[in-house]
């Protein structure tokens, strides 16, 4: 019988330790344990129900296209209880001088692929649609000067490359501080766009090479983008929980040393030891860091090396006469030169139908330390005071909120910095020399929860493989 320990309860571990619980239920003669350092399973999957409202603490959805996730959803028992997003009302603003502007018709993510709708809309200046056409003649990289370019660049120095830095500023950089909670100029191009960088080397404009991905019959559907549950997220880490023996879930357990001798190891936690023949280590990269710094102290430098975001979510309801001029859409984003601390908010009751009862309207709002240093540090009233603030600033909302609820995530998100394939590299190799040892996580594959999904199972099977030998 082989003995697997898993570190960490967030939707990585629990999916781990869910392949697991197949394999052994298919005839491996294998025992798990999963410890998870907090009182509960599912780690920044975390939703409450507050007055009839579906409170995302964490995660409020996923991306349908990886479809994997929904696959996991329907495996544990989920199929009936997946939602998608309401995408014909799907439209996200940008706040902007006082105005939010709508990111117009024709934009693949931060790609111009129509005229009209860019030419005639506001959010971008003269200069940089005057870029946008230029960019349809950029050459080939394949003769150019990119062309077998190895070195990775961050996604502004790309994005600016192609369309001018007002294109960063107001687009791309608000965009993905809503996924990253980073910021353009640190994110690596290869990690975060690579379908962009292969446009680019095989087309030279990406305005040219979305437009022949869209040709492709790939069987590309008009799936919305968004799935969701509709108890919330929690629920896929309560029916992954469900599905594991109790014996094998350990709560309320800090992993606080990790130990490997003649091909066994040994975990502890608080002076107490036990016994493995294989560790999956499902925490964040600066945990993982720690608890490997006596085995591999390369392996713990270049985990150190990952740089995390901290992020506070808002979710604030409304009674729904008060929100009447909350325009039609998903919700908005702010760009870091409008200096607010709001980065983002969607209009959840819009997003999702079902998030909220008829009468009531939930906004939710996120918030990261790359905008405030200070922000972890802030008190609940203070953070509230600044939302409800900035909330008046730009949407007029004066309204006192029924209730408000405020989640403060420290060091949770991954951030996928420049160099982060030879960095990636480097760890798999260094992971690669620890006996029946395995990542996962969101600092190493992805970021979303599909990705997280995903490095779970992987994980599992890569101990297992290792095992059979
Ligand atoms: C605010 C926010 C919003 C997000 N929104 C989205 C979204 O809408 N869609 C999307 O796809 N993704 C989103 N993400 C990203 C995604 O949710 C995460 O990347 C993913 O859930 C991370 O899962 P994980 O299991 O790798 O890590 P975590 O959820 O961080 O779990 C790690 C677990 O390890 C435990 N742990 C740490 N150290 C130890 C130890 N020594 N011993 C035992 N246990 C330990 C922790 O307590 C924790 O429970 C969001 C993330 C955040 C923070």
């Amino acid at each position: 019988m082989k003995k697997i320990a898993i570190i960490g309860g967030g939707i990585s571990g629990l999916s781990a330790a869910y392949t697991l619980e197949k394999a052994r239920l298919a005839g491996s003669l294998l025992e798990y344990r999963l410890f998870e350092a907090s009182p509960r399973l599912g780690g920044v999957l975390l939703t409450e129900h507050v007055e009839g409202c579906v409170v995302e603490a964490g995660p409020d959805s996923f991306l349908t296209e990886k479809s994997w996730a929904v696959d996991f959803c329907r495996e544990i028992g989920l199929g009936d209880q997946l939602i998608t997003s309401n995408d014909s009302k799907r439209k996200t603003y940008i706040y902007l001088q006082g105005q939010l502007i709508p990111i117009p018709d024709g934009l693949a993510f931060m790609v111009p692929t129509k005229i009209w709708p860019i030419a005639l809309s506001p959010l971008f200046s003269l200069n940089t649609k005057m870029r946008m056409a230029r960019e349809w003649f950029s050459p080939s990289a394949q003769n150019g000067e990119h062309a077998g370019e190895p070195n990775d660049e961050s996604v502004a120095d790309f994005i600016t490359r192609h369309y001018g830095r007002e294109m960063v500023d107001r687009l791309a950089d608000p965009l993905l501080s809503g996924v990253y909670g980073g910021s353009a100029s640190q994110l690596s191009v290869q990690a975060v766009l690579p379908r962009f960088v292969e446009m680019e080397a095989k087309f030279g404009s990406l305005g040219k090479g979305m437009i022949a991905a869209r040709k492709k019959p790939a069987g590309i559907s008009a799936r919305p983008v968004f799935t969701s549950l509709r108890g919330g997220m929690q629920q896929m880490a309560d029916a992954v929980a469900e599905k594991i023996p109790l014996s094998s879930l350990r709560t309320n357990t800090l992993i606080d040393s990790l130990h490997s001798e003649g091909g066994q190891w040994t975990i502890s936690t608080n002076g107490e030891s036990e016994r493995f023949d294989a560790v999956i280590l499902a925490v964040p990269a600066h945990a993982a860091a720690c608890l490997v710094q006596t085995l591999s102290s390369d392996l713990a430098e270049k985990l150190r090396e990952i740089p995390y975001s901290s992020s506070v979510t808002v979710a604030m309801g409304f009674d729904q006469t008060r929100l009447a001029s909350l325009p039609t859409g998903f919700g908005f984003l702010v760009p870091r030169s409008e200096g607010k601390h709001i980065m983002a908010v969607t209009f959840v009751h819009q997003k999702f139908s079902g998030r909220a009862p008829a009468n009531m309207g939930l906004l939710r709002c996120f918030l990261s330390d790359t905008h405030n240093d200070q922000l972890l540090a802030l008190n609940e009233d203070a953070i509230k005071k600044i939302v409800r603030e900035e909330l008046r600033q730009i949407l007029g909302l004066d309204a006192e909120p029924l209730f408000t609820r405020i989640f403060k995530w420290k060091n949770a998100m991954a951030q996928y910095t420049v160099g982060y394939a030879r960095r990636m590299e480097k760890i798999q190799r260094l992971a690669a020399q620890l006996p029946s040892f395995a990542l996962a996580g969101n600092a190493y594959y992805g970021i979303g929860i599909p990705d997280c999904i995903r490095s779970g199972q992987n994980a599992a099977q890569q101990v297992l493989t290792a095992l059979s030998r």
